[in-house]
């Protein structure tokens, strides 16, 4: 059944009604007729079964007839801060990490980054947004997971000076050149249990500096391998969420 993300204000009546894009997706793309259902989700756990009731000049319009709490998020929140990637890289590491998963994407810049500056790289906001929102639906998440505003490494890293409780997350690098520690290693300190938080960073196509590595040892957070062979930027993250889970018995 079709599945679609909506702001939790349009659910909270006993009709919804879908304008712009979705509803010319519903109508032309998907070819949804009167008497058809659908699932509509909050973003934040909720879900509803609906009816297509009709349809107007650019709307649709639908009745709810059943309510319940969205299940099937991992109980371990991963945020993933992932370098920004050229061409549809990035746009590749948001769409598979939501598949796996991640609960929250991170865009970075670092030194090896030749992209633009923050601003430059919000402007694709937009689009990675609506790429999330069709991951998740497609992959039946209950939660949209979230687009932080792109951050510089170095201010990134800081956070963790913070002093530890059990609410501050595990915070973890991916580094291809790490001999000693492995992820597993590195998770056998952190805690796994449902509603745990763990960050990890992963680089651009050519690596963290040992300049960043260094500062992000020096506020805390942990450098680990993901095996010998090296991965693309884009699919180290996917790969160590999909780790990370598999050693919370969630996958
Ligand atoms: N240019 C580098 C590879 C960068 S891979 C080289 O050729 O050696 C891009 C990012 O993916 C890295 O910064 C790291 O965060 C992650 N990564 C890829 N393979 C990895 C591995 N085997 N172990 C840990 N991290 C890895």
């Amino acid at each position: 059944m079709q599945r679609f993300f909506m702001s939790p204000e349009s659910l909270a009546g006993s009709s919804v009604i879908v304008t712009g894009e979705q509803a010319h997706q519903m109508r032309r793309v998907l070819r949804l007729r009167p008497g058809d259902p659908v699932i509509f989700l909050d973003g934040a756990g909720h879900g509803c079964d609906a009816t297509l009731e009709s349809y107007g000049r650019d709307e649709a319009r639908f009745t709810i007839s059943r309510r319940w709490d969205a299940e099937g998020e991992p109980g371990v929140h991963i945020t993933l801060y992932q370098a920004v990637l050229k061409g549809e890289r990035f746009a590749w590491a948001l769409q598979k990490g939501t598949e796996v998963g991640v609960s929250r994407f991170v865009p970075l810049v670092c030194e090896r980054n030749v992209v633009e500056d923050l601003a430059a790289i919000e402007k694709r906001r937009d689009r990675w947004e609506r790429i999330i929102r069709e991951a998740a639906e497609q992959s039946r998440r209950a939660r949209l997971p979230e687009l932080l505003p792109a951050q510089l490494f170095r201010s990134a890293v800081k956070r963790a000076g913070q002093p530890e409780d059990d609410a501050t997350p595990a915070r973890l690098i991916a580094w291809e050149e790490e001999q000693a520690v492995s992820l597993r290693q590195a998770l056998a300190g952190c805690n796994l249990s449902p509603g745990s938080h763990i960050e990890i960073f992963v680089g651009p196509e050519g690596g963290f500096t040992d300049d960043e590595i260094d500062s992000a040892r020096q506020s805390g957070i942990r450098s680990f391998s993901l095996g010998p062979r090296i991965l693309r930027a884009e699919t180290a993250g996917s790969v160590a969420a999909a780790l990370i889970l598999y050693e919370a018995g969630d996958i």
